[in-house]
């Protein structure tokens, strides 16, 4: 099932996609997915990010082939930090490049929406506590990152978060191939086979440590390949089984 969140005639809806098409929800998919009998086109909405997080949560260094492409050790636990909600863009909209940086970084992760309250989840039962899976652009200020000790200005400048389109219920996270092409051109390829931390591990971890609210976002690190965008690039973060985030950068 692909949940979205959109915009039709000025109003804020949730919806179900039927290939063309969307069958609107009666509430948000964070209680129980109930439908309404109201089918709109889907070229007719705007979709927005489909979460309401109080928080983004990523994970660092995840997968073993970036490891070994930095020539870093294989951590023993999840390096976790965060982004605020207003970095949040959604599919299509604009990365816009801040004056202060001079390195802008995409970094294609696959993402999890979180369904319910969740605290010290233990690893069988965290399925329960996922909604879907999206993809998720960690846009980061590379100078910036090198030049702060703590990562919090390097991650969090607004439009830094790009996630979408849809969330995907019925995928298995541990075997997707996930890729990102700068205006067309192939830059990272690789599988979630090839975590570190599978979704289970790293959203238990983070569980113990916060309580995550319904709409929440966690995301699970990049594979290599990261590179740098200017201004007029497109950046596109493809997931297999889930779909295509795509947004430019602009000044
Ligand atoms: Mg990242």
């Amino acid at each position: 099932m692909q949940i979205a969140k959109f915009i039709y005639k000025q109003r804020e809806n949730w919806g179900i996609i039927k290939g063309e098409a969307i069958k609107i929800m009666r509430d948000s998919p964070f209680r129980r997915v109930k439908l309404t009998e109201r089918t709109i086109p889907l070229k007719k909405v705007k979709l927005l990010v489909p979460a309401e997080p109080t928080k983004i949560v990523l994970v660092g260094l995840n997968y073993k082939d970036h490891a070994k492409e930095l020539k870093m050790r294989i951590p023993k636990e999840p390096v976790i930090f965060l982004k605020p909600p207003t970095a949040l863009i959604a599919h299509r909209e604009k990365i816009v490049y801040p004056s202060g940086s001079r390195r802008l970084d995409y970094e294609a992760e696959l993402a999890v929406v979180i369904k319910k309250k969740a605290k010290n989840i233990s690893f069988k039962k965290v399925k329960n506590y996922i909604l879907g899976y999206t993809c998720l652009n960690d846009v980061t200020a590379r100078d910036l990152q090198k030049r702060d000790i703590q990562w919090t200005r390097a991650k969090s400048f607004d439009t830094f978060c790009p996630c979408g389109p849809y969330l995907e219920t019925d995928v298995n996270p541990s075997n997707l191939r996930i890729k990102a092409y700068l205006n067309g051109k192939l830059k990272q390829d690789s599988s979630t086979s090839n975590f570190i931390f599978s979704v289970e591990e790293i959203v238990s971890f983070i569980s113990k440590i916060m309580t995550l609210n319904p709409g929440d976002i966690i995301s699970t690190g990049t594979p290599p390949g990261v590179g740098p965008m200017k201004i007029g690039d497109t950046i596109d973060i493809v997931i297999d089984g889930i779909g295509c985030l795509s947004n430019t950068v602009s000044k």
